[in-house]
């Protein structure tokens, strides 16, 4: 469940994305406020599952969350729902829908079938 920070080019916003899985994470990202497609990745920044990533923002860092149950999806909800809330900003519709997925005891999987990649050029953050 990676979740990168970006800062558009064009507008100047910073915004996280949340993105399915590793393999989901798409190379190219739309800025939610002006629609611009010159985002550029920050340091990456942070995600439930797994830490491999020593060097993570304080307050992304799901330690300063309280244990996370990485195996537990009611867990890992909590925490994103939290996190979300830290950060104060809209992950949009996907996310949301992960979350809901994970509170009702269902832990994604990666490249799990019947899931629209975010290539292509598909809006997935509609
Ligand atoms: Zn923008």
């Amino acid at each position: 469940m990676p979740i990168y920070e970006y800062r558009c080019a064009a507008c100047g916003t910073r915004q996280s994305v949340f993105f399915r899985s590793y393999s989901a994470v798409a190379s190219e990202v739309k800025c939610r406020r002006c629609g611009a497609t010159e985002m550029r990745k920050l340091v990456s920044a942070f995600y439930a599952a797994k830490s491999e990533d020593a060097h993570l923002d304080s307050l992304a860092d799901p330690a300063n969350f309280g244990d996370v149950d990485e195996n537990d999806p009611r867990s890992v909800a909590k925490w994103a729902r939290r996190m979300a809330r830290e950060t104060g900003e809209d992950l949009g519709s996907e996310f949301d829908e992960m979350v809901d997925r994970m509170e009702s005891g269902e832990m994604p999987e990666e490249g799990e079938e019947g899931v629209a990649a975010p290539d292509g050029g598909e809006d997935f953050l509609d």
